[in-house]
């Protein structure tokens, strides 16, 4: 029997319309199971993937096992025993067998095992068993790994399905329906809708053998061959969704020709005073990040750019050079920091940059004025706000520095040209229309997005798929790089206390990071209240101590920060929220206590709190007892390098896609076979080839079928948009 009637082969539009209550099998029961899974048409049982292969010409018995490593063994289950452990917890045991000895296997808490092993050792079934190897006795044992009953699965390389141990359904059902559903295709095939040029150029196979071959290998080459098609569809339609969001987004906004040279040089008057009255030179980076900036606010398509730079690098000027433009022809510019405290300090600190740089008035006595700069929060006194607001709609405000209210109702811009969003602000097609809608003259401003998050590129080109990217990678000279050390043991975080005395001794001051405000029942964890009632009663106890975290009033907190800034405090005790923005240049030690409580980029923006002025700065990671291997990892890795980008590598290494796909959720639905982590490659390849097909801004009039396919494979968002074109 075979699918349809229709010629041609089959479409994953077709597939994806096709309910797998019509595969033989599949009875009401198993069908309310499949649909818990997410399972409904048979694309979406094509697209359920092998978690892995059983190869049984060789590995995968105990003799094979070796501590320490992830093992795989087939076998059968020889006897289960289950007991209580303490009063609550339940262990369950059984022994698996195979030909060359036998290897125990202990569950923890899931004391529903004992019926499902006893079925399996009355049945006689095979089951594979997965997980981490350990050694126990001299013999290999697992702890709470995988089982999976493979049956009396024939052939030489068995597929081991996700399954779900609740809705009842086995790896050996799922292989069964699905190689009825590639049987009964096989009469039509599968169609392929990328151009076979382009296969051929990236050296991948066709689709239809890519799909048979992932779900019913002769051999683990295949398995490879077909996985590194399915990664590239994957990642191409993805790919497909961002180019072609960014190009219908260029062309459905007609943003400010800004001017951005004049007769006396590059960079109007204005930009060109405000770089010249630096006190230091720009770095390389900063120029060439200035000139790509400049090029988008020259043309007719508002800007829509992300600048990554490193604490430090330098973006505030970058930022500045762009707003100034703007405002240099007759428009405006706004600064958008995440919270108030932020908003006040980007405030002094453009105030600073600026100096005395003027803009150019007609009809004054000396030719220009002073620029107007103002700032917008909600803690602005009503009075200031309202003149602030007036200033803003009659275009007396050049410049507002304020938090993400500044686009929100009641502002209005008279000529909004330039928004700068620093950290990684949600910044979509929603806001743009919020931007035009609070713009006097209804034309979309060109958007700046500053980060001090590296992020991998790969990782990038997919989160921030849809803008274009610049990176200041160089610091300033003359700065000093932090010594990163790792204490972990009694004498060396003695030690570390003595080097915060010895610079509060030398005229700096110290920060102290832990990871909770109040102690915890729950967990052993450094608290800062705890922390700074010990260090005041002893390690440091003649210094002056401070509290800063989030749960203080914002006056409380603005208090204390002011304090540790003048000097009157010299060791400040927090939790992270000193990680975002806080500059104080005397500051020259961090302390963090459990470090190994925090994340790769949290560590990292931490530490940027030291080293932002002259003198040699130290961070000092406190870790006790055991940590965990990925602790140990993170930690080795920050003592190694101070390169952000080097780190959000290692992070990506570490933690997977998670951390980078957080935020937005593009794609996600999609990744199901591809990791940005393992998959870098065909990142890369699969914007190349998007670009190929779709840069040029024609759409995907030439290519139905996958524009088909694109709709069901990208989520809400993208397909609304994909829709209404
Ligand atoms: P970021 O926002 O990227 O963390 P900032 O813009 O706050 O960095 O700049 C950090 C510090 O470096 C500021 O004090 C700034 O004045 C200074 N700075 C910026 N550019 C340079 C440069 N080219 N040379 C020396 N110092 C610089
Ligand atoms: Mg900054």
């Amino acid at each position: 029997m075979t699918e349809g009637s229709g010629g041609g082969a089959l479409s994953l539009v077709e597939l994806a319309a096709m309910d797998v209550a019509r595969l033989n099998g599949v009875g009401d029961r198993k069908l309310d199971a499949l649909q818990k899974m997410g399972i409904r048409s048979l694309l979406d049982l094509l697209w359920h993937y092998p978690r892995r292969y059983l190869d049984r010409t060789g590995g995968s018995t105990v003799g094979d096992l070796r501590p320490g490593t992830e093992g795989l063994v087939l076998g059968r289950v020889g006897s289960v025993s289950s007991r209580k452990v303490g009063n609550r917890r339940s262990m369950v045991t059984a022994e698996v067998r195979d030909a060359t000895g036998s290897v125990r296997c202990t569950f923890f808490n899931q004391p529903w095992r004992e019926r499902q092993l006893q079925g399996f050792v009355e049945r006689r079934t095979e089951v594979a068993i997965f997980g981490k190897v350990e050694e126990f006795n001299g013999r290999p044992q697992f702890t709470n790994p995988v089982v999976d009953a493979v049956g009396d699965r024939t052939g030489r390389i068995v597929p081991v399905y996700p399954q779900s141990e609740k809705s009842g359904l086995s790896t050996w059902e799922l292989a069964g329906w699905i190689s009825q559903t590639l049987r009964r295709s096989s009469a039509r095939g599968i169609a392929d809708p990328v151009p076979s040029e382009m296969l051929e150029k990236y050296g991948l196979t066709d689709r239809n053998t890519a799909l048979r071959q992932i779900h019913e290998p002769e051999s683990m080459g295949e398995v490879t061959t077909a996985r590194k098609r399915l990664v590239f569809d994957e990642l191409f339609r993805l790919q497909l969704a961002l180019v072609l969001r960014k190009r219908e987004i260029e062309r459905s906004s007609l943003g400010h020709r800004h001017v951005v040279a004049d007769d006396e040089g590059p960079a109007p008057g204005m930009v060109r005073r405000f770089v010249e009255q630096l006190p230091y030179p720009l770095t390389g980076a900063q120029v060439r990040a200035i000139e790509e900036v400049a090029a988008d606010l020259a043309g007719p398509v508002p800007m829509h750019r992300l600048l990554q730079g490193d604490v430090g690098a330098g973006k505030t000027v970058v930022a500045l050079a762009a707003m100034l433009t703007a405002v240099q022809g007759g428009h405006q510019a706004a600064l958008m920091a995440p919270t108030e405290v932020l908003a006040e300090q980007h405030h002094a600190s453009v105030r600073a940059l600026l100096g005395d740089v003027s803009i150019e008035a007609e009809g004054t006595l000396l030719g220009s004025r002073p620029l107007g700069v103002a700032l917008l929060t909600g803690r602005v006194p009503a009075a200031e706000r309202r003149r602030v607001l007036a200033g803003l709609a009659d275009g007396t405000v050049d410049l507002v520095v304020g938090t993400h209210a500044l686009i929100q109702d009641g502002v209005d811009f008279r000529s909004l040209g330039v928004v700068v969003v620093d950290e990684q602000h949600r910044f979509g097609v929603e806001q743009r229309a919020a931007l035009r809608a609070a713009n006097e003259d209804g034309v979309v401003p060109d958007v700046l997005v500053m980060t001090a998050t590296p992020i991998p590129r790969t990782a990038a080109m997919t989160v921030y798929g849809d803008l274009d990217v610049s990176v200041l990678d160089e610091l300033p000279p003359g700065r000093t790089p932090i010594a990163t050390t790792w204490a972990q043991t009694p004498e060396a975080v003695e030690a570390a206390w003595e080097l915060v005395r010895a610079e509060v001794a030398a005229g700096h001051r110290a920060y102290v990071v832990c990871p909770l405000v109040e102690e915890s029942e729950k967990v052993q964890v450094a608290s800062a209240e705890e922390t700074v009632e010990e260090l005041s009663g002893g390690a440091l106890y003649g210094l002056s101590l401070g509290l800063l975290h989030g749960r203080m009033a914002g006056a409380d907190k603005a208090e204390v920060m002011d304090q540790f800034r003048s000097g009157r405090l010299d060791v400040l005790v927090a939790t992270t929220v000193i990680e975002v923005g806080v500059d104080v240049p005397d500051a020259t030690v961090m302390v963090v206590l459990d470090a190994d409580r925090f994340g790769i980029a949290q560590l990292h923006q931490l530490r940027g709190r030291v080293g932002r002025g002259a003198a040699v700065s130290h961070c000092v990671l406190v870790t006790r007892d055991e940590i965990s291997p990925d602790g140990e990892a993170r930690l080795e890795a920050l003592v190694r390098t101070t390169d952000g980008f080097e780190l959000a590598e290692v992070d990506l290494d570490l933690r997977g896609e998670g951390t980078v796909m957080g935020e937005r959720q593009t794609g996600r639905n999609d990744l199901r076979l591809a990791s940005l982590r393992r998959d870098r490659k065909w990142v890369e390849t699969a914007r190349e080839a998007a670009l190929e097909l779709v840069g040029d801004g024609t759409g995907l009039d030439r290519y139905p079928a996958l524009a088909a396919e694109l709709a069901l494979a990208v989520d809400d968002e993208d397909r609304e948009f994909l829709l209404k074109n």
